[in-house]
């Protein structure tokens, strides 16, 4: 078996090329790309893909009715499909919904279908047309310089899939077993809520990117699932017995009986481990020698505060803001802006809620604003793309403060590089403040503002930004991504996005000594901070504050508990002065 000491962590980059790897058993090995963590242990259900159609099929005019009338039977059929889907996830967040309505509004867009129809009116099949047509936007989003568009065109790709399948009934009423791991060559979000209906125990793609939304879908459902496994429909034959590790991407066809005994001791450490969990809930977060973390969560709506309350998290540290404009589709108004914050703040109180400011563009790029960029990771986003809207950035910066009043809100501002982008924003806020005292609207004077430390430029200034700003929270997201000059969205180089390389982790370390010289709080709310592997360095350099969605929150929590602040600080000292990668991952305990 390999791969067994890299499985408790997530960072790809440890794990080596890809390759089956053969033992003297029938036991096969593969690596793909963890896209939801978890284990699992069933036999696989093999999704064959449908057999390739040929795009240019020609029917008899006499034929053309009944090639519209399979079109609309099938398409209904494939909305009713996801129509069920959308009522059986009604009560989990807005944001999977959400997914699924994408998928809906696809389906439904008039102009498509109005191309589809005519294509069958010039004598294609049903099926060609669909291909015709449905290929020529998948064109259109491959070329885009956008990764998360690329992203998109393989959810086209597969609405397409399921739409022929669809019309030529071949929508397979199959019943998936219960704990069964489910082999695809790729999955729409409507599979997924299927899935997790059927009680699938696991996922494995050979197509798919990690940041699409059936693998998001998979995360929230908290199913394991590994995507990218190169063959899989090839090597893996229905019914083989396949273990599944979300956290390291790997994949054991048949293993044998030593890596099945292993596999079935983790499993029962891994429910075991979350039934203990639970009983963290009302314990404090405290180091044994009696250094507390706050312990904060992500969200992106305000339903997700719920999750927050459930693990009694010690406030929000992050609402990205920007996920109502791209559910919207459009900028929300002042008053729709004040709805939505104030029923965060209310649902938190009196827990502290960090509201971000609108963080668009690059990879939370929103259809129309801004344009496309060349280079967008580098471009117009975030504090630059509000700054040249005025308009919008008052318009947000106002619904704020009103949310304010209660005294539970913090303001932030995304993707900082420069003090002027700071005082700018200050200037702005004043002119907001002023605004509603004329109107006598309340709202709290001292509202607190932050920046997101994301940039090298701001880690290296940041002694000097801390005298300007309230608070930091360090997005090492963006860190890692800016600093070793890696995009985050490019599965090209998902092997280099490494978040404990040594110069991201002496960044972390000297803003948060900038942070504690001049006596600011310092938060991490980036990936980084709900690490398995990290929490020894952070709490070892002296975060005060941790953010972190919801579901790993007690997680961290119990990591916290485990550990000495004064080994964890010895441990970080030497990894800071540590040269060698291989001397840090030992210090990090990954290897
Ligand atoms: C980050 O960059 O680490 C971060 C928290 O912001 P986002 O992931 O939303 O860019
Ligand atoms: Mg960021």
């Amino acid at each position: 078996m390999i791969g067994e000491k890299t499985s408790k962590i997530f960072p790809v980059s440890l794990l080596g090329a890809q390759h089956p790897a053969k033992n003297e058993s029938d036991e096969l090995v593969l690596k793909g790309i963890p896209s939801s963590p978890g284990i699992a242990f069933g036999k696989a259900f093999v999704l064959k893909p449908e057999v390739l159609i040929i795009p240019n099929i020609q029917i008899p005019p006499e034929k053309i009715p009944n090639e519209i009338e399979r079109l609309e039977s099938g398409l209904q059929a494939m909305i009713n499909e996801i129509q069920t889907a959308l009522d059986k996830v009604k009560s989990e967040s807005q944001n999977i919904s959400a997914i699924l309505e994408t998928n809906l509004l696809i389906l439904n867009d008039e102009y498509i279908l109005n191309s589809i129809r005519e294509r069958i009116k010039n004598c294609f099949s049903a099926e060609s047309a669909v291909i015709q047509e449905y290929d020529n936007q998948i064109k259109f989003f491959k070329n885009s310089m956008d990764n998360i568009l690329q992203e998109r065109s393989y959810e086209l790709e597969h609405l397409r899939d399921k739409l022929l399948a669809n019309i030529r009934k071949k929508i397979t009423s199959y019943k998936i077993p219960e704990n069964s791991i489910i082999v695809a060559q790729a999955i729409t979000p409507t599979d997924v809520v299927n899935f997790k209906e059927s009680k699938v125990k696991g996922i494995i793609t050979e197509a798919g990117g990690i940041a699409s939304h059936s693998s998001l879908l998979a995360r929230s459902f908290e199913i394991p699932s590994v995507i990218g496994v190169r063959d899989a429909l090839k090597l893996i034959k229905r019914k083989d017995c396949v273990l599944i590790d979300g956290y390291a991407g790997l994949i054991t066809i048949n293993p044998c009986d030593e890596s099945k005994k292993l596999f079935e001791e983790r499993i029962s450490k891994e429910s075991s481990h979350k039934r203990e969990l639970g009983e963290l809930i009302k314990l404090p977060s405290i180091t044994l020698d009696g250094v507390p973390i706050k312990l904060l969560a992500n969200i992106d709506s305000p339903d997700d505060v719920k999750s927050a309350i459930l693990v009694d998290s010690d406030g929000i540290g992050l609402v990205r803001t920007e996920n109502l404009v791209m559910s919207l589709k459009r900028f929300p108004d002042e008053e729709e802006q004040f709805t939505w914050y104030k029923e965060i703040a209310d649902r938190a109180y009196p827990n502290p809620v960090v509201l971000r400011a609108f963080d668009i563009g690059s990879d939370k790029y929103l259809e129309g604003l801004p344009h496309l960029e060349k280079n967008p990771a580098l471009g117009f986003r975030g504090i630059r793309f509000l700054l040249h809207r005025e308009d919008i950035f008052s318009n947000q910066l106002r619904a704020f403060l009103r949310a304010s009043a209660n005294k539970n809100l913090k303001i932030m501002l995304p993707m900082i590089s420069t003090i002027s982008e700071i005082e700018q924003s200050k200037a702005i806020l004043e002119k907001c403040k002023n605004e509603l005292r004329e109107k006598d609207i309340p709202f709290d004077i001292n509202v607190p503002l932050g920046i997101m430390i994301e940039t090298p430029s701001a880690a290296l200034l940041a002694d000097r930004f801390a005298e300007v700003v309230d608070f930091f929270s360090i997005g090492t997201n963006d860190l890692t991504q800016y600093t070793l000059a890696v995009d985050r969205s490019n599965e090209l180089v998902t092997d280099l996005y490494d978040t404990f390389h040594p110069s991201v982790l002496k960044l972390i370390k000297g803003i948060v000594d900038a942070a504690k010289s001049r006596k600011i709080p310092v938060s991490i709310c980036g990936e980084l901070a709900g690490h398995a592997a990290a929490t020894n360095f952070l709490v070892g350099i002296g975060i005060d504050e941790l953010s972190v969605p919801p579901v790993i929150l007690l997680e961290l929590k119990k990591r916290i508990r485990e550990l000495k602040f004064k080994k964890a600080k010895k441990t970080a000292k030497d990894i800071i002065s540590s040269s060698s990668s291989s001397d840090l991952m030992k210090l990090l305990e990954i290897i």
